[in-house]
Order: C-alpha cells, then sequence, then structure tokens
C-alpha cells in the first residue's frame, strides 16, 4: 500500500530535529525530580543520579570516560569553553599561541572563542569541501602549539572531513585538537579516540533531545581547561558553573542512548532516502549541482542548485508547497549572507546564491521525497520559464 501523502514535509534536520519519544518522557519525568543535583538530600542525591546516568549515556556514545563528559548551554558554548588559549595538557602551562580554523567552520567555532582576531588563520578546504591537509601541515610548522578545530562534518554540504588524518598531523605538531561532532553524531561514528580528538562538542537537539544543551567531552583526564566561561558554585567539575538543566540533561542522555542502539539502521533508512532524493532531482533538473557530490557525505545532507535560482525564493515556495527546506545563505542581522562554506569551495557567488539545504532524518519517509520532488517539479518549471523570460 503506498504511503498517505504527509500534510507537511520537514526537510531541515541539520537545523534541528524532533524531540524523541525516550528523550520526552525522560524530560517529563525528570521534571517531577525537586531536589537540587549539588544538595546532598535524598532528593538532591536523585537529581544527581540522573545527571550521572546520563553522563555515562553521552559518554558511551563519544566513547569517552564519564569523568569526560562536561554538560553545557549547547554545542555553542561547548565551541566557546573549548576555544582557548590556556588549554592545559598534563598541567604543562604553555599557552597555545595560535587557533587554526578550517574555512568552513559553523560560525560558533568561526567566532574564535577567547583567541584574539590576529591570533587566528583559517586553513583552506578542497573543492570537494575536505579540509586541505597540506594546508593544515604547513599552518601546523608554522604555529608552535596550536589549538586546531575541524569539524567532524559540516553542517551545509555534509562533506564529512578526514579528522584522523588531521589529529595526526596535529598531534606530530605538538597541537591540540577540538572536533565539532554537532552534525556528525548520530549519523556516522564519533568516538573520539577513533577520531583522534583531543576536545569533541555535542549538541543534544541534533540527535532527538531537547535544545539548549550540549557538552565538551575530552579524549583524556590530563586536558585542563583553567578559565571556564561560567564561573560561580563548581558545578561540572569547576568548568561550567550553574544548577544543571537536569532534564535537558537526562532527556539529552536518552536521546544519545538511542542514537547508539538505532544509528545504522537510521543511518541506512536516510542515506537510501537521500539517493532516491537525488536522483528524483537529477531527472528533473540534469543541471543540478550537488555540492560536495565528490566527498564522503552525510547520509542525510543535500546541498544543491541550480544556474539562475534566488534560495530564500526557493525556500518560501517551497513552504508554500508543504516542504521545510533552507537556504544555504547564512542569515545574520537582517541581512542574508553567502555561504562561506561554499565561498571556501571556490563556487561561484551567482551558483551559491541559489544554494538550497536538503536534510532528513529518521522519521523521514518515501511520501516526504515524492512530496520534495513534486514541489521542485514545481518550482523547475517555473524556474526554467523564468530563466527563458531572461533569456529572450
Ligand atoms: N556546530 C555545528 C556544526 C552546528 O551545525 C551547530 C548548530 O547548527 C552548532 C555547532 C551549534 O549547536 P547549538 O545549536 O547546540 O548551539
Amino acid at each position: 500500500m503506498p504511503e498517505p501523502k504527509p500534510q507537511r514535509s520537514y526537510f531541515d534536520w541539520n537545523a534541528t530535529a524532533p524531540l524523541r519519544t525516550e528523550a520526552r518522557l525522560a524530560f517529563e519525568g525528570a521534571l517531577s525530580i525537586g531536589g537540587n543535583p549539588s544538595s546532598v538530600h535524598a532528593e538532591g542525591r536523585a537529581a544527581r543520579r540522573l545527571i550521572e546516568n546520563a553522563r555515562e549515556q553521552v559518554a558511551a556514545l563519544a566513547g569517552a570516560r564519564p569523568g569526560d563528559v562536561f554538560f553545557t548551554s549547547s554545542g555553542t558554548e561547548a565551541n566557546m569553553l573549548a576555544l582557548t588559549p590556556a588549554i592545559e595538557i598534563a598541567n604543562e602551562k604553555r599557552p597555545r599561541s595560535r587557533l587554526l580554523l578550517s574555512a568552513i567552520e559553523h560560525a560558533s567555532v568561526r567566532s574564535g572563542g577567547r583567541f584574539a582576531r590576529e591570533a587566528i588563520n583559517e586553513i583552506p578546504v578542497e573543492a570537494d569541501g575536505r579540509l586541505d591537509l597540506g594546508a593544515l601541515e604547513e599552518a601546523v610548522a608554522k604555529a608552535p602549539l596550536p589549538l586546531v578545530s575541524l569539524m567532524q562534518a559540516n553542517n551545509e554540504t555534509g562533506v564529512v572531513q578526514p579528522v584522523a588524518e588531521a589529529a595526526a598531523i596535529v598531534h606530530a605538531g605538538g597541537g591540540v585538537l577540538h572536533v565539532d561532532a554537532v552534525q556528525a553524531a548520530g549519523r556516522i561514528a564519533c568516538d573520539i579516540a577513533a577520531l583522534g580528538a583531543d576536545l569533541l562538542t555535542l549538541s543534544a537537539h541534533k540527535i532527538g533531545g531537547p535544545k539548549g544543551v550540549g557538552a565538551l567531552v575530552r579524549g583524556s583526564e590530563d586536558l585542563h581547561i583553567p578559565d571556564p566561561l561560567i564561573r560561580g558554585g563548581g558545578q561540572e567539575r569547576g568548568l561550567r558553573a550553574g544548577t544543571e538543566n537536569v532534564a535537558g540533561i537526562v532527556a539529552f542522555g536518552m536521546a544519545a542512548a538511542a542514537v547508539r542502539q538505532k544509528r545504522d539502521a537510521e543511518a541506512g533508512h536516510m542515506l537510501a532516502l537521500r539517493n532516491a532524493l537525488e536522483t528524483g532531482l537529477a531527472t528533473i533538473s540534469p543541471g543540478a549541482v550537488i555540492f560536495g557530490v565528490g566527498a564522503e557525505r552525510l547520509p542525510n545532507t543535500t546541498l544543491f542548485a541550480v544556474q539562475g535560482m534566488n534560495a530564500e525564493t526557493a525556500v518560501i515556495a517551497f513552504d508554500l508547497e508543504g516542504v521545510a527546506v533552507s537556504s544555504g545563505a547564512a542569515c545574520s542581522s537582517g541581512r542574508v549572507q553567502p555561504s562561506h562554506v561554499l565561498a571556501a569551495m571556490g563556487v561561484s557567488p551567482a551558483l551559491t546564491r541559489g544554494a538550497v539545504r536538503v536534510s532528513l532524518g529518521w522519521e523521514t519517509t518515501s511520501a516526504d521525497v515524492e512530496m520534495f520532488l513534486g514541489a521542485w517539479r514545481k518550482l523547475a518549471t517555473a524556474l526554467s520559464k523564468e530563466n527563458r523570460g531572461i533569456a529572450a
């Protein structure tokens, strides 16, 4: 029997994913635990137990020890916390003089954390969106003891980065590697040791947990961040003060546990649908460009454009057809800026302006893909008429 046509089709899972049922139930249950996790009485201990259980679940997702997981308010905060010149390894107090970032990092990494602007260098990517490892090697050789931040997979293109290769280069040069795994977690393996990362960022809401919870995970207890962003009551072993978001953390833990158990099946499901979507797209619009197609990509992400398309208009047109997608352009302070990711990949500004991101998730169905393709057929027809009008 054909699947019933959905009312709306959500294709913006890289922006955020819906809350998983397991996470919602855990969240609701935790709301009735009244104690403060720092209190010594039974109520406080009950709240503490919930947090420590979640810490184990998140640690397992990253292949880390529970004691190396520090909860934060978001992936953004975890990135900010990680990017400090003061990082110490084995209590060796030698400040990191430079921060090396790939040219395609998320805004929260691009901001540079606590490094001065002048201390930051960008490492270019290849045309397929993967880090230029040769350029990384040169930059590491020039920068004694650098801190390097490289995302595991890009949020716009889905391109998976050569993290383990980068880690070998960074460590050979005495550097520390921070990996933003916010988009990769739950879609591909993000084992901190296999990646060779010293620090790893996770965010709950991309894996089916609630918004407003994240974690910074360290690869070894020898690594210290002596300058927390938020000081006060000493929570999170002094690294992140403030009474913990118990329900949010508990739900994050449940989402992490669910993802660990279901990742392979969900990734296979998403990949099959994503491939069907891309095949349909290419059939309707043979001239469509899918970015990063030559590289390994997350199983759920397609960033595409056709000449002459305006992404903002396309997103609105899709929305009117019941399909939620996003533009590849980032909107900040009311101004739409061209994607720095596509610019770094050498894509022309004209094509970049038309980039639309379609991202799938575990609840996406083939009926959703049909709905997307139906909407795209209409848009593509209108666009080609418009383009013929311009040409004439
Ligand atoms: N890093 C990447 C790659 C992201 O895509 C995002 C969010 O889109 C973040 C970090 C920020 O995470 P959060 O929304 O939890 O602040």
